[in-house]
């Protein structure tokens, strides 16, 4: 199935190298979320199995469920293994060659091109996908199709983080330090993460922490697993958290708490976000946030006292048409208290996809290229354009956002190559945007079953999974990981690289398409070479060395940015685990307060929707659920979509536990049962996000985005929630 793209290039023979023998275990990482837990894969009597990796820092051998099962979706009963294409007679999806497939799909954007021009081509891909992918997929929209209209489902997780770290930091790394400083800080600020239930593995750091005589403080609207292990826990609002950052910021300089040296020698901009703060009360913002206003001063009381401190932010902060300027307040309050660029104390971001960090380094999203450089930036063409052998001015400008670009299809977008995304399930005003996509002219999914999305499509490309294919990832602490090849894939698969290399061949560039992972990597890394994401001194071959442990970006030469004190042990680590230590990434080496004020969410309640309804993920579900609700054991875990209501709620709406209620939104009407749990807000509903049909939460979601991230405002909108009188399937 491999071939090997050009003469002396690295060969097909080596990008299978990594495939080790039935018995010996190879050393690898989970498919699913951004702790990217390692494992072992062997080949035992019931098929491919997982075995623990101890040696692998992150999770010490732990895994949750979703990891533990993952082999089984290698071998899934409806594992998709032969191109399917939309038959001109039937109008059903069938089998299909793969080069029939491919002439079908190089024409329909040929044709598109031809007729529309080429911003009428549209490519979406996925925080999942690996480095090399990412990279290949933003080379192929500029390079191949020549259109701007490309983007990512990671918008939807975790821009505004990125957005805020890179406008007080100068850069974007969710961590800037590794997971195992959290559990040797004073005190932790988490902010809306329910970490052990999305990647529980983590939750040891938080205990460590505790055990270590540090205190955990959760903020979040639900009293989830993760609240329980608090020692203390504040129930905002949904919504809201932005006046509790300011009105915490607030009490901080009311009660002197403000280092004002660390400023001083550290930061700018402080004078302006003070005053935005001081605008914030305290009993005004009680009254916005709902949380007491002892309970503020307990927060500061407690932060301050610390030695060193952090704040961790996740979805709940950013999934927010304000989500920006939220994580922007979060970093302010670290700011005026000399908690970041030191030592066990800063702001991270727990960035939620496997490859979440690095799927927006290397040039998918709609306004980067390659090393997180702007393609707004005259230099970073010009450089990547040499290393891709075109002419800078050949390349497109800033395209749109991830929903933006949803909302355009069969508009302006006529044609649409997906990888590795499931919008219909996973996208805000998720039946306008399966509507969008229905509209298209011409529609292609590569993936692993055929999700939701991929029904819908003219052509259905069948690809590689993680353990069946060699690439790269980013953890969320910055950590550069190889995952290894470790079986074969099933007789009729391609890799996503080879998908690429196959169409740009029918489209003329074939040359500048290898499909062995390491060559793309080694043209990464020349690409990424001085920018912000700076991967040049990482090599395939500096990956498999020691236990796999991977090397922090930045990395620019080898053998440059090796701290001196490893994690390991002095001389085992490599890369710079910990940044801004001595500056920050900025041009004067200061972070930069920003100046932010609280205001309402994009759609408040009213008379009509007077409920709060806000989303996220359950234990053995990830994401869209395209894999794991493939997975018995998970499924018989977490079979369904369920609205979460407090009681008092249940008693106004008479409504029992397990009794069905709909919840209706200005967008939409699902049909769910109730789950009465006094976890939550009385305001307040959740709905996990992982199920299609009747149950989908995306349905109601709100896609008004923040200004600067183009994040939707999943976390927050308005709905009514209604007894159903009539029985409904639920
Ligand atoms: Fe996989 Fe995340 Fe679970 Fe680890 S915590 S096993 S990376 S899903």
């Amino acid at each position: 199935m491999h071939t090997t793209a050009a003469a002396g290039r690295i060969s097909a023979a080596t990008a299978s190298s990594d495939h080790v023998a039935t018995g010996v275990p190879t050393p690898t990482h989970c498919p699913y979320c951004a702790l990217q837990c390692g494992m072992g894969l062997v080949r035992g009597a019931g098929g491919v199995e997982v075995v623990e990796r101890p040696a692998f820092p992150v999770n010490g051998g732990a895994l949750c469920g979703k990891g533990r099962t993952a082999p089984a979706v290698l071998s899934s009963r409806v594992r998709l293994t032969e191109p399917l294409v939309r038959s001109r007679v039937s109008g059903e999806l069938e089998p299909a060659g793969w080069d029939e497939a491919l002439d079908r799909v190089a024409e329909g954007f040929a044709r598109v091109r031809g007729e529309h021009g080429a911003d009428a081509c549209g490519v979406f891909g996925g925080g999942g996908l690996t480095n090399e992918k990412a990279y290949a997929l933003g080379k192929f929209a500029r390079v191949v199709l020549g259109t701007s209209q490309i983007d990512y489902n990671g918008r939807f997780c975790m821009s505004s983080a990125a957005a805020a770290g890179t406008r007080a930091f100068g850069l974007d790394r969710g961590l800037p330090f590794p997971l195992a400083d959290v559990a040797r800080t004073g005190c932790v600020i988490l902010v809306g993460s329910n970490l052990a239930e999305t990647m529980p593995p983590a939750l040891r750091y938080l205990t460590e922490l505790k055990e270590n005589g540090g205190t955990l403080i959760v903020i979040d609207p639900r009293r989830t697993r993760t609240a329980e292990h608090a020692d203390l826990h504040l129930s905002p609002r949904p919504g809201t958290d932005l006046a509790l950052a300011l009105g915490l910021l607030h009490l901080v300089v009311a009660e002197g708490r403000v280092d004002e040296a660390y400023i001083r020698e550290r930061t700018t901009g402080w004078e302006e976000a003070r005053a935005a703060a001081m605008a914030h009360w305290p009993e005004y913002v009680e009254r916005v946030t709902g949380v007491p206003v002892p309970q503020l001063r307990e927060v500061v009381r407690i932060f301050c006292d610390a030695e060193n401190a952090m704040v961790l932010t996740a979805r709940g902060p950013e999934q927010q048409a304000k989500g920006t300027d939220t994580v922007g307040a979060w970093i302010n309050l670290c700011l005026a208290t000399g908690r970041a660029g030191r030592p066990l104390s800063g702001y991270g971001c727990l960035t939620g996809q496997g490859n979440g960090q690095g799927g927006r380094e290397h040039g998918q999203k709609a306004d980067q290229l390659p090393g997180y450089r702007k393609l707004t930036d005259p230099a970073a063409r010009a450089h990547v354009a040499g290393v891709w052998g075109v002419d800078p001015d050949s390349l497109p400008g800033p395209g749109r956002s991830a929903y933006e670009l949803l909302d355009a299809l069969g508009r302006d977008v006529k044609s649409l190559l997906l990888m590795g995304s499931n919008p219909v399930v996973s996208a805000p005003r998720a039946a306008h945007v399966e509507e969008r996509i229905r509209s298209l002219d011409f529609l292609v999914v590569a993936d692993v079953v055929l999700s939701e999305t991929a029904r819908l499509a003219d052509v259905v490309l069948p690809v590689t999974q993680w353990a069946e294919e060699t690439g790269t990832v980013t953890n969320l602490e910055g950590r550069v990981l190889l995952r290894r090849r470790a079986v074969d894939p099933p007789h009729g698969v391609r890799s996503d690289l080879e998908v690429l290399h196959g169409l740009a061949s029918r489209l003329g560039h074939g040359e500048k398409f290898p499909v062995v992972a390491e060559e793309v990597f080694e043209e990464l890394r020349r690409a990424s070479a001085g920018g912000v994401a700076d991967y040049s001194g990482i090599s395939y071959g500096r990956l498999r060395e020691g236990d796999g442990e991977g090397v922090f970006w930045p990395c620019p030469q080898e053998g440059e940015g090796i701290q001196e004190e490893g994690i390991q042990g002095e001389g085992t680590h490599r890369g710079t685990p910990r940044l801004f230590l001595e500056r920050f990434a900025t041009e004067d080496g200061r972070a930069r307060f920003v100046a932010v004020a609280h205001r309402d969410s994009a759609e408040e309640t009213d008379a009509e929707y007077p409920v709060v309804l806000t989303t996220g993920r359950v234990l053995s579900q990830y994401q869209s659920g395209a894999q794991t609700r493939r997975v018995e054991e998970l499924n018989a875990a977490a079979p369904g979509a369920f609205v979460e209501v407090h009681p008092r709620l249940a008693a106004r709406l008479r409504v029992a536990d397990g009794e069905a209620v709909a919840v209706v939104s200005r967008r939409g009407r699902v049909v769910v049962p109730v789950r009465v749990t006094s976890r939550i807000r009385a305001d307040t509903v959740f709905m996990p996000f992982h199920w299609p049909g009747e149950g989908r939460a995306n349905t109601l979601t709100h896609p008004a985005l923040d200004p600067v991230s183009r994040m939707p405002e999943f976390k927050v909108c308005a709905v009514r929630v209604e007894r159903v009188e009539r029985v409904e399937r639920v």
